[in-house]
């Protein structure tokens, strides 16, 4: 029998876990059920990706950084790594202030509903509350601070801090660049051997994939929340995700001017990693597999890959700036207030960097989101009225945030010289079907 492409394969575990879960909420014990008995193996297969994220960022980050040979290489490849994902990002923070200006979902929000939700503020919204006044009370430099990690361990440890990890990673790489060959060879060997074990990992964790996404969304399904808020959220949500629908083309557009490879090239190549951030709604816990489709199916050069997706999973999140600008204005239209174009040109610039300082976990946006409200003199409260779709519109901009990094790993590897014509294997099937 012919076997199911692994991007199908998801997709029917993704609507089979919905199936389920649908049919379940028929006996009173079906949530339970799946509670106790299904969403852990969701959890498990997040833990086991998020468990390869790191190993993957040192040993590919540090083999990457230190084949490039001089210091030189590195910075024009850094600067202009950071300069496209701020760019991308300016770029999406306007369509999504765009959006929301045109549509104009808050006002249609009443205020009785708004004071209900308001006052419900409290529960599940409280952890979000405390996480963001943490952020708020932070100073103008905690963020920097933040980078440089006094501990190695510390930092891969549990909760892992992705830019600390990186920013050693990077460190030992340019030590690695400056000390002799004879010596960093034999280093470069074992960090080489170590990656290939690594993406050998991510091959047997990818096979249970179908049954990941399965437990995972048949868990969303029986969490969700009570539908008649959904109307009054509905053309919220459209904003969003028409934003980001327009980033996706924006990006295969880019792709296509610069590099000559088709739309239809580049989302086959990305899918299963869209797939897979839409399921997990993480760009950390999908890392290991952008990095294997950029590389193996898009042409992009492991120097490139290596060093522009970790730093771009961590920093870059276009789909999550535009969602906070969406937000912010959707919460300011609720409560009735007039945003005037300095204090959305103001949005446009903490939206940039909230959605920098956003954890690549899922729910992260949200709780960075209160930077941007509490910079524009938006009610923080207003937090409650959108809780409730956060989910699903986190998926979809995590989908957009990956989608973005791999597009300016092609960028950038066609600008150095590194997109090679033909990808390593034709597609999914070669690589996936034995
Ligand atoms: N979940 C998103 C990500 O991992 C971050 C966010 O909450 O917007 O990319």
């Amino acid at each position: 029998m012919k076997k199911l492409a692994l991007h199908w394969q998801i997709l029917l575990g993704m609507a089979l876990g919905v199936i389920f879960a649908l049919l379940m909420t028929n006996f009173t014990w079906g949530a339970d059920f799946i509670e106790d008995w299904i969403k852990p193996f969701g959890t498990i297969f997040i833990n086991s990706l998020k468990l390869i994220a790191v190993p993957l960022i040192l040993a590919s980050l540090i083999k990457g950084v230190s084949d490039l040979k001089d210091i030189s290489q590195l910075s024009k490849m850094g600067f202009r790594t950071i300069g496209i994902y701020i760019i991308t990002t300016i770029i999406a923070v306007s369509i999504g202030l765009l959006m929301v200006n045109l549509v104009k979902p808050g006002s249609t929000i009443t205020e009785e509903t708004r004071t209900e939700l308001v006052e419900s503020y409290g529960g599940d919204a409280d952890l979000t509350r405390q996480n963001a006044e943490k952020q708020k009370e932070a100073g103008p430099l905690q963020a920097l601070v933040d980078i440089v990690p006094s501990n190695i361990v510390g930092a891969a440890g549990s909760n892992a801090n992705m830019l600390q990890v990186i920013f050693f990673a990077i460190f030992f790489g340019i030590g690695l660049i400056l000390i002799p060959e004879k010596q960093s060879e034999p280093v470069k060997k074992f960090f080489d051997g170590f990656n290939e074990v690594i993406l050998k990992m991510i091959d047997i964790i990818m096979l249970t994939a179908p049954f990941g996404v399965f437990a995972l969304l048949a868990a969303l399904v029986v969490e969700a929340p009570s539908a008649d808020l959904f109307i009054a959220l509905g053309m919220y949500a459209l904003c969003v995700i028409g934003g980001l629908l327009l980033m996706i083309v924006i990006y295969t557009l880019l792709v296509w001017v610069f590099t000559k490879k088709t739309p239809s090239f580049f989302i086959n190549g990305i899918s299963p990693a869209q797939l897979l951030a839409f399921s997990t709604s993480s760009s950390a816990a999908t890392l290991p597999v952008t990095m294997e489709r950029v590389e193996e199916h898009l042409g992009v050069g492991k120097e490139v890959s290596s060093f522009v997706l970790p730093i771009g999973a961590t920093i870059n999140m276009d789909g999550t700036s535009l969602y906070q600008a969406v937000a912010a204005v959707f919460i300011a239209q609720a409560f009735g207030m007039d945003l005037s174009f300095s204090v959305q040109l103001g949005i446009i610039a903490t939206a940039t960097l909230a959605s920098i300082g956003s954890a690549a976990v899922p729910g992260a946006g949200m709780v960075m989101l209160v930077i941007v409200l509490a910079q524009a003199g938006i009610p923080e409260a207003g937090l409650a009225l959108i809780f409730a779709i956060d989910r699903p519109l986190d998926m979809c901009r995590t989908t957009v945030n990956v989608t973005g990094d791999a597009s300016v790993s092609m960028l950038i590897a066609k600008s150095v010289g590194k997109l090679r014509d033909k990808p390593l294997v034709k597609n999914w099937d070669d690589n996936y079907k034995k």
